[in-house]
């Protein structure tokens, strides 16, 4: 699959320009003669499968990306953001470090001690998750619905907007309130 190229590297040669005290003889090992090895890809599938067959046998056994690797990955890049934004060194380093924890936890063997470590994190993320869900969907629905509470039984009822004037029957208590939507 390696195919090795020569490529002919000129060095000094016929340089009449450079004045230098050095004798001639010294320019008679500046013809360099440089073998590169270029991979050519002959069959892509074949190197694929390689690859892949690779990356199989790697990841072995190793713990791989779970929950707070995806959480520590944002952590790293919203860390390295604020570095560019506030040029405060210690983010750029906590990026940093961070990410190779991220690395170390993917690439670890322990796999008991790294999924209790993803149970805490969801334990602690979950929450703030779902809250978050409802805060988005909250400010979605604002343009569309009008949100107000039952004055009887304090249920938190939700109208289309732009519809007039509207009685409402509470789903709850079956309280009447007019309310322009
Ligand atoms: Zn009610």
């Amino acid at each position: 699959m390696l195919t090795w190229y020569r490529i002919r590297y000129l060095k000094g040669l016929n340089q009449s320009h450079v004045t230098t005290l050095a004798p001639a003889s010294v320019f008679h090992f500046t013809k360099l003669i440089i073998l590169i090895p270029i991979p050519v890809v002959h069959d892509f599938y074949g190197l694929e499968n390689t690859m892949r067959s690779f990356l199989y046998g790697f990841m072995m056994g190793r713990y791989g990306p779970d929950h707070l690797g995806v959480g520590l990955v944002i952590l790293s890049f919203v860390l390295s953001i604020c570095y560019a934004v506030f040029g405060y060194l210690p983010f750029l380093f906590i990026s940093y470090f961070t990410f190779a924890l991220t690395l170390f936890r993917m690439l670890s063997r322990n796999l008991k001690k790294r999924r209790a470590e993803n149970d805490i994190f969801i334990r602690y993320w979950w929450p703030v998750k779902v809250r978050c869900q409802k805060f988005f969907k909250r400010v979605k629905e604002f343009f569309t619905h009008k949100r107000f509470k039952c004055p009887k039984c304090k249920t938190k009822l939700r109208v289309p907007r732009g519809v007039g004037k509207l009685r409402i029957t509470c789903t709850k208590c079956d309280e009447k309130i007019f309310k322009k939507s």
